[in-house]
């Protein structure tokens, strides 16, 4: 089962999905880790992306979609991935369809982690403090944030018109909200 984590930055799409994937024993992979290892590493994918990340940018469709292909290849055939913040505009969505189709596949389930903005702000700020990651800082929050309302969120219609999208209202405990995302992944 290929599941599909939509939702702002800060919204839980990273704690969330590792559970998830721990739940059903299923591997996970989010573009926002292997570009931050990419940076880390020195390659020239890292270079590409870095100056667009720590502005709060989304990194263009194509260079997202080649991670995108790379990793389905060397993940074999899995029984499902949990895709965690990977499809962040309407032609990543496209492609991805693309991708899964080819490989006999498709998103089974897309999850909307719905988290309003002011709580976004204050979950990032703590994540700031904790972990000093450059794009956490406020103004740079602002952009991603009105970046997400501008690309992002219309990836959530476009999924509503290709099989649906479960909404979940994520605020409360990690663990309440993780045990509501698990009923809606084993409703069938
Ligand atoms: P968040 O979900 O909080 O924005 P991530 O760690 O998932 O944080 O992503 C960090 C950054 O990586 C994003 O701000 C963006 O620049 C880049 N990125 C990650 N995934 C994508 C994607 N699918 N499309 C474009 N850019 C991406």
């Amino acid at each position: 089962m290929n599941i599909l984590l939509l939702g702002a930055p800060g919204s839980g799409k990273g704690t969330q999905g590792l559970i998830l994937s721990r739940a059903l024993g299923l591997p996970k992979f989010a573009t926002g880790d292997l570009l931050r290892n990419a940076v880390a590493a020195g390659l020239p994918l890292g270079l590409q992306a870095k100056a667009l990340m720590d502005a709060g940018h989304l990194v263009g469709d194509d260079l997202i979609l080649g991670i995108v292909r790379d990793e389905l290849d060397k993940q074999g055939a899995p029984e499902g991935v949990i895709f965690d913040g990977v499809v962040r505009t309407i032609p990543q969505a496209v492609g991805l369809a693309e991708m899964l189709a080819e490989r006999g596949a498709r998103v089974d389930k897309v999850i909307f982690l719905d988290v309003d903005d002011a709580e976004v702000v204050a979950r990032i700020e703590r994540r700031r403090e904790l972990e000093g990651r450059r794009d956490d800082d406020p103004a740079t929050v602002a952009t991603r944030l009105r970046n997400y309302r501008e690309q992002t969120a219309p990836v959530l219609d476009w999924y509503e018109g290709h099989g649906g999208v479960v909404r979940i209202a994520a605020t409360g405990s990690i663990e309440a909200i993780a045990a509501e995302i698990l009923r809606a992944v084993e409703e069938q």
